[in-house]
């Protein structure tokens, strides 16, 4: 039999082809994936959604997940500063259980904040059990994820985990390094996600001369941080079918670079948002959104819009993943990967441009319902399924022991 459930009533937010706002629609969701979006639809369950908005889940595409207990502790440095403190101070103190419920937490947190995927940039691989405890957490979560290391791990059967090679790339493990790390991840047939372009111009000019002269630029790679690619260079990255992470929030309070996001666009190059790391920003995919496209706005990109950001944190930050036909929007056939918002709050109680007000206006705290999959992972503004006092405790346990 097949299982039912209808979310009735809502203000719907589509994202494809192009976002665009239905009132008064139904979303029907069969054994997990969108089934329909319209009106008068049935189904054995339904949920009453009216005056609250409904849209596709959010993708993030970069994050180092394991973070969660080190919130702001990067706060008013630069990246290599960022660098130091985080690989060479507090990474060596975690032990496997601090990976866990830091992929475990973050993870929550994304997904209470209405990120149904996200591409999980994993540092902490210091022995086999670490790589496993990693996975083990997001597992847990319940959410749809991305698993970059860098090689080939063997994990618990998961319909929401795929992998990614996590390349450590030219820029910062040198030319041979790169080379092998290429071919290796071509051999498994992964994705790669490299932060390539985000130390300075000529590192950036560099490193992208050194995968062009060995034949590695492809569709396969996601360049995070591209600051610092020339326009001709996007042009080149673009040629090759190449995609783009920006990490706006970080970007700028790690005096990396300004975000590329106009020029990335203009090049043609699939683009999409991450939150990176809660230690230099929120973890929430709201905050940046709003930093995206305000940056952007404010070097005169008065043709960015509300809409173009939403796009890049929903369905084109799943055409980065791979994953265009899984997830991202409420096109029928796609997992039903989605959040409901509440419009209680007085700040969002009138919308009347419900895609401006969700930009510009909304919050984690607005997020009422998140669904996975199908699956209801958060109601009434609770995460289900697991004991939020416990892992409040074990976080802060965790970073007792590793903030030191
Ligand atoms: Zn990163």
């Amino acid at each position: 039999m097949v299982s039912t459930l209808l979310l009735r009533g809502g203000i719907v937010l589509d994202t494809e082809p192009e976002p665009r706002v239905t009132e008064h629609a139904d979303v029907l969701i069969a054994d997990g994936r969108i089934a329909a979006v319209g009106t008068g639809l049935e189904a054995a369950e339904v949920v009453d959604v009216t005056g609250r908005i409904v849209l596709p889940g959010f993708v993030d595409t970069h994050r180092h997940t394991w973070q969660a207990a080190l919130g702001g502790t990067t706060a008013d440095v630069d990246l290599p500063e960022y660098l130091n403190r985080i690989l060479g101070g507090y990474a060596p103190r975690y032990d496997p259980s601090d990976v866990f419920i830091g992929n475990l937490t973050g993870a929550l947190d994304a997904l209470g904040s209405g990120t149904t995927t996200l591409l999980d940039w994993s540092q902490l691989n210091t022995t086999a059990e670490h790589t496993e405890a990693a996975i083990q957490g997001l597992h847990e979560s319940g959410i749809r994820a991305v698993f970059g290391y860098p090689g080939r791990v063997s994990a618990t059967e998961n319909s929401r985990l795929s992998f990614a090679y996590a390349a450590l790339g030219p820029e910062i493990a040198g030319t041979y390094e790169a080379v092998r790390e290429w071919h290796e991840a071509r051999e498994l047939g992964l994705p790669i996600t490299v932060h390539m372009g985000g130390n300075g111009q000529d590192s950036a000019a560099r490193g992208l001369a050194v995968l062009e002269q060995h034949g590695l630029l492809g569709p396969e790679t996601t360049y995070i941080h591209p600051n610092y690619f020339t326009d001709d260079a996007l042009r080149r990255i673009a040629a090759t079918g190449g995609t783009a992470s920006i990490a706006p929030i970080s970007e700028t309070g790690l005096s990396i670079g300004y975000p590329a996001t106009g020029r990335l666009l203009r090049a043609g190059i699939p683009t999409s948002l991450s939150t990176d790391t809660v230690t230099s920003g929120p973890g929430d995919m709201f905050s940046v959104m709003r930093s995206a496209y305000l940056f952007e706005r404010a070097c005169g990109g008065t043709d960015f819009t509300t809409r173009d950001v939403l796009r890049l944190a929903t369905v084109d930050g799943a055409r980065v993943l791979g994953l265009a036909e899984v997830t991202g929007s409420l096109r029928p056939g796609k997992q039903a990967d989605l959040l409901v918002l509440s419009t209680d709050r007085l700040g969002l109680a009138a919308h009347p441009d419900p895609i401006a007000s969700v930009v510009l206006s909304a919050g984690p705290a607005d997020v009422e319902m998140v669904l996975v999959g199908g699956a209801i992972l958060k109601r009434n503004g609770q995460l289900l399924h697991h004991d939020s006092t416990a892992l409040r405790a074990k976080l802060r346990e965790s970073a007792r022991r590793t903030v030191l």
